[in-house]
């Protein structure tokens, strides 16, 4: 127990946790891992504690055919292996600070009763967001945060055949979602009011996600926003209208369009809440009272890297937060390091990733006057070596302080290995490495799992030879276009299949011999399919004097670029 803690009456700190899943049942564990006399009681309001939540859309999907498999432990477990009492079906009313106590309301009897504390932990997660629109509370449309949403959400399915569903929000849950019913043989709408899916992302890296979604099958409704909902012939049917003057009809709506803190109690008990909507923390997870940790989604934390307040609703960071609450209850000094919002999802076969901050936030700051500084690069690469069968393609877009080469950010789109690349860039992060690190890391390499140079050293390499100035980059969106010469050193065959206007194309095995073709007098901006053959001319040129810069991602970024531009018109 921290120094300033009381003890109950027996002489034992008396700890008590609001919310018994991913936040609450970590700091429940470790507390007892660290204290076999602490008192420790987890008042949960749903039927269940420690479930998989993450698992959820996977149920709807049947991928997880048998519920039990999403319970991690019961209260039984929790006896037995921790002696931890769990009440489940146990509603915290309120909190009252000055006599550290809560009001309880236990659902199943209806009795209400109070329960004093030495340290109060507050893990109750983040709710749905359901906005106030006409027809919300028609029956059919959903959201997802327990199992009894999900099995909801299933005997829906079963019992009406649903055979179209509409998605409100292309966020992760959304994504998964879409993926799951449709592998149910549901026909799927995703409405999104952002001009692209997967908003964590930046757009030129949601692009491939949007095409994947299309070629499996799923409508895509971007830049659009739902505006009623309204019981069609028969009650049936849901008539969805957006803002637009679209209509849609469904047989099942989910909402997933994000989620808000559950932060009721704790304003209540006049916690501090913070710009983000969360309950503020310190970093020993502590909130403006001493006797009161709070963990999870309902916390706002900061950015490891931007250092501003930031509310990162996902698993990694509660469990870790609640791991560390308790060590600090407990007198240990442990601080939590910060969030990056590293995060993955799968939509079909695509693994989608991302790691620290994103442009689109860089470009934010920038607005605001805090700006850092940065640099971009792509690479479009295979998870490993082409000669071994069945390598996937694969995107990783990595942003870098051009200050010191800090890494800020990754993002990354492909199938297999994406995973592990944003894993050690994450890693990379936290340890305040840079490009020129990534250049140097040593990563296991055979044949089936990368390459000799890994994706990893490439990303760095090619961010280290821009910053070096060994091979500087240049962009689509903002490169000068038309007061460069434009350089497509692709082959023949390759240019004529499709090339930038007005490019000039010296194939790379040309371009030595060929160099009085160019006007010395003017940059050239290089470009092929993906990066590589330019990067050789772009150093070619260079040595050769000529002002050379090669466009990050080649032809590719420029088609996605393109996209970008026509989406939005
Ligand atoms: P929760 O795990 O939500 O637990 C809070 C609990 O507190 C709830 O069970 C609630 O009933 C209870 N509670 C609230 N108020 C009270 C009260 N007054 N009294 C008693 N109990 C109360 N994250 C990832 O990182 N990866 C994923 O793939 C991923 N997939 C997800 C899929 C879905 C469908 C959902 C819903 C979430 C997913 N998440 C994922 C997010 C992740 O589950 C959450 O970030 C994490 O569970 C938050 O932990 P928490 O302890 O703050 O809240």
């Amino acid at each position: 127990m921290n120094d300033n803690g009381k003890q109950g009456d027996s002489g034992k700190p008396r700890i008590l946790i609001i919310g018994g899943v991913a936040g609450g049942a970590s700091c429940a564990t470790r507390l007892r891992r660290l204290s076999e006399s602490a008192e420790i009681t987890i008042f949960e309001r749903g039927p269940y504690v420690s479930f998989a939540n993450c698992g959820l859309p996977y149920y709807v999907g049947d991928v997880i055919a048998d519920e039990k498999k999403l319970l991690v432990a019961t209260p039984g477990l929790f006896r037995k292996r921790f002696n931890i009492d769990v009440r489940t079906q146990n509603e915290v009313l309120s909190i009252d600070r000055h006599s550290q106590e809560i009001t309880i309301k236990n659902r199943k009897t209806g009795a209400v009763y109070n329960e004093g504390y030495d340290a109060l932990v507050f893990s109750p997660g983040s709710s749905p967001i359901r906005p106030p629109l006409p027809g919300i509370e028609l029956p059919g449309i959903f959201t997802l945060r327990t199992i009894p949403d999900s099995r909801q959400i299933r005997e829906w399915i079963a019992q009406r055949g649903v055979e179209r569903a509409l998605i409100v929000g292309g966020g992760f849950i959304g994504l998964e979602m879409a993926e799951n019913l449709v592998k149910r043989g549901v026909s799927v709408t995703i409405v999104e009011m952002l001009s692209q899916v997967m908003p964590t992302l930046d757009a030129d890296m949601a692009v491939p996600i949007h095409n994947h979604l299309i070629a499996n099958g799923v409508t895509l409704a971007l830049g659009d926003a739902v505006s009623s909902f309204t019981e069609g012939p028969g009650g049936n049917i849901i008539e969805v209208a957006t803002k637009s003057g679209h209509k849609y009809t469904a047989d099942m709506v989910i909402l997933a369009i994000g989620v808000r803190p559950e932060i009721g109690l704790a304003r209540e008990a006049g916690l501090e809440i913070g710009e983000r909507g969360g309950v503020r923390v310190d970093e020993h997870m502590r909130t403006s009272d001493q006797h009161i940790w709070a963990v999870g989604d309902a916390v706002e934390v900061q950015d490891f890297i931007t250092g501003s307040w930031i509310n990162v609703p996902l698993a990694g960071p509660a469990n870790r937060e609640g791991r560390i609450a308790a060590d600090n209850i407990l007198g240990r000094k442990v601080k939590f390091r910060g969030v990056q919002a590293t995060a993955i999802c799968q939509v079909f076969d695509m693994t989608i990733a991302s790691t620290g901050t994103s442009e689109k936030v860089l470009k934010r700051s920038l607005k605001s006057g805090q700006s850092i500084p940065y640099e971009k690069v792509f690479l479009h690469t295979r998870h490993h070596v082409e000669y071994y069968p069945n390598s996937t393609p694969m995107t990783i877009k990595l942003i870098f302080s051009t200050t010191d080469g800090r890494i800020l950010g990754a993002q990354a789109v492909g199938g297999e290995g994406v995973d592990k690349r944003i894993d050690v860039i994450s890693m990379a992060i936290q340890r305040n490495s840079t490009v020129f690190d990534l250049e140097q890391c040593e990563l296991c390499y055979a044949p089936q799992f990368g390459a000799a140079k890994d994706p990893v050293n490439i990303a760095g390499m090619i961010a280290a030879n821009a910053l070096r100035g060994d091979a500087p980059v240049a962009h689509w969106e903002n490169a000068d276009l038309d007061g460069s010469i434009i350089l497509d050193v692709r082959e023949p065959g390759e240019f004529d299949t499709g090339h930038v206007p007005r490019a000039i194309n010296i194939p790379l095995g040309e371009l030595r011999g060929r160099l009085g073709e160019l006007d010395r007098n003017r940059q050239v901006l290089v470009y092929c399919a993906v990066g590589q053959r330019s990067y050789y001319a772009s150093r070619l040129l260079l040595q050769h004097g000529i002002q050379a810069k090669n466009i990050s991602g080649g032809f590719s970024c420029y088609a996605v670029w393109k996209q970008i531009q026509s989406d939005s018109h």
